[in-house]
């Protein structure tokens, strides 16, 4: 079997491109840059960027058995909610999708796999903290807090027409805040967990950690290798539409930044600055995953917590050696 993975160099590209080497793929990654903290496992990995239609074109290739776009211009608060890379998300992922579209059109590609974000879903579902409303169906009449939202919305359409249209045997997953060692964590990209952990690791016993807000906005976080198991399990499923693929295990920000200091057993006072903070509540709605994929994730945040930490302390105190 082979597989083709866009954005193989991207923290959910890399640990996707592993999990096929250990399923027995050939596997061809492409991103504009190799994997940040270790060498990419595909057979093949080709630099490429994917605005470019020709590049995109080769990208693809022959097409495989299985490809997976993830590809995309993103990053956490610090980088989509502040609205200064707005222009720039909206292109370049906009540009990377209606090229793999174009692609596809000409060759054979049996299953595709698009990475959508919990993004989509409207603001005003996501006010109460206690009980935001994620379900599936709750998208439209659309109305996303972010233009990176709005991108992710088209190009779910955009998919979703091209299989209706060209035939393509296309998967969707809605990621909500995915997780985990090999992730951005102090690049302006990294989400709240990379970031809470980095400030816990340099943070003195009895430190200040800065969280933006008033830390009671609540989410869920997904581990890496849960994501990679629904993303596998929903490629090869007949579930057509668009599925959550997140956690429901919702926290405050508060209360994860809490939970990291006592995993490195640190005490540390939480200080409030004004910062981008997204919706007020979002969780994952993962009833129809459940029935649909028999998907539900395995690990606790704080379990998943725990492998992240160590690896960012690791990173925190490489970076403090080499300084
Ligand atoms: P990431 O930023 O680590 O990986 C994305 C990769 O795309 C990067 O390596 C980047 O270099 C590559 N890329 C960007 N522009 C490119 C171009 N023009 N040509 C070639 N490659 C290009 O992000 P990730 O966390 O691995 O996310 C993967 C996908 O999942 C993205 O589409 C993202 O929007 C989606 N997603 C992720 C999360 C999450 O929590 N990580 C949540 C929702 C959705």
């Amino acid at each position: 079997m082979r597989a083709i993975v866009l954005g193989a160099g991207g923290f959910i590209g890399t640990h996707l491109v592993r999990r096929l080497k250990a399923e027995g793929y050939w596997v061809r990654g492409v991103d504009v840059k190799p994997p940040q903290f270790a060498p990419s496992e595909a057979d093949e990995f080709l630099l490429l960027d994917l605005r470019d239609r020709l590049a995109c074109a080769q990208a693809i290739g022959d097409g495989s058995d299985e490809l997976f776009q993830l590809a995309a211009d993103m990053g956490g608060a610090g980088y989509i909610f502040t609205g200064h890379h707005d222009a720039d998300i909206m292109r370049n992922s906009a540009m990377i999708n209606l090229n793999v579209i174009d692609a596809c059109a000409a060759r054979p590609v049996d299953r595709l796999f698009y990475a959508s974000s919990a993004c989509v879903y409207p603001s005003e579902n996501q006010l109460d903290p206690a009980a935001p409303d994620c379900a599936e169906a709750s998208v439209y009449p659309a109305n996303p807090d972010s233009e990176y939202g709005w991108e992710k919305l088209f190009s779910e359409r955009l998919y979703l027409a091209a299989a209706r249209n060209y035939g393509h045997t296309t998967r969707i997953a809605r990621y909500h805040n995915v997780f985990g060692p090999e992730g951005a964590w102090a690049d302006g990209r990294e989400k709240a967990p990379a970031a809470l952990c980095r400030k816990v690791a340099e943070a003195s016993n009895g430190g200040e950690v800065e969280i933006w807000g008033d830390g009671n906005q609540t989410r869920t976080f997904l581990y890496i290798d849960d994501c990679i198991d629904a993303t596998l399990a929903l490629i090869r499923s007949d579930v057509c539409e668009p599925l959550n693929v997140g956690s429901e295990e919702l926290v405050s920000i508060n209360q994860m930044a809490e939970m990291i200091a006592d995993i490195a057993g640190k005490r540390v006072r939480l200080k409030h600055v004004d910062g981008p903070q997204g919706v007020r509540g979002r969780s994952s709605d993962n009833r129809l995953a459940k029935q649909l994929l028999g998907w539900e994730p395995k690990a606790s945040l704080r379990a998943g917590l725990e492998q992240t930490y160590d690896w960012i302390a690791a990173q925190v105190a490489q970076a403090t050696v080499a300084a």
